[in-house]
């Protein structure tokens, strides 16, 4: 869907909930749409705003993001560096998105489907419990990292052989 669709459609959400999509949230919630892939911090969403909002302060977007967050139009996660991230949650999406982060390079991917549907009926029935959302990423060695140590150690081995 195009940048101006979800717009139009987080619009509508933020006006169900009774809040204005003004200029300074526009220009943050165009921030995120068009780095959708990058997990962006809070001062990396102000810097961005800041070339298209020049006269908006770090506290304006951190209240923003932080209002994005309490209607679910973006998830607040935190990969274990001790920094929050903001991600748009995709769209008609119930829950949060999956992540794979690699340990070695930083690289964020995402897994768009929700795995865990088994899982969840599961819980439900057996804890009588009713899930709303989870969180699960996934710490390991990214497809480019295991191909580069692949590389290397064959390069090593080249080596010995001389
Ligand atoms: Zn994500
Ligand atoms: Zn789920
Ligand atoms: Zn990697």
């Amino acid at each position: 869907m195009a940048v101006e669709e979800r717009m139009t459609f987080i619009k509508k959400q933020l006006h169900s909930q009774s809040y204005k999509l003004t200029p300074q949230r526009e220009a943050t919630v165009e921030v995120l749409l068009e780095n959708e892939e990058d997990h962006l911090s809070a001062e990396d969403v102000y810097l961005l705003v800041k070339d298209k909002a020049p006269e908006i302060g770090l506290a304006t977007v951190y209240r923003t993001l932080e209002l994005l967050n309490e209607l679910e139009i973006v998830d607040k996660i935190n990969f274990g560096d001790g920094v929050s991230r903001y991600d748009l949650r995709k769209e008609g999406a119930d829950h949060s998105h999956h992540h794979l982060v690699c340990i070695q390079c930083g690289d964020v991917s995402e897994i768009e489907e929700d795995l865990l549907a088994e899982v969840e009926t599961k819980v439900e029935r057996e804890w009588n419990f009713k899930i709303k959302d989870h969180r699960l990423t996934f710490h390991g060695v990214c497809n480019a990292c295991q191909t580069k140590a692949a590389e290397q150690s064959h390069q090593k081995e080249t080596v010995g052989q001389e």
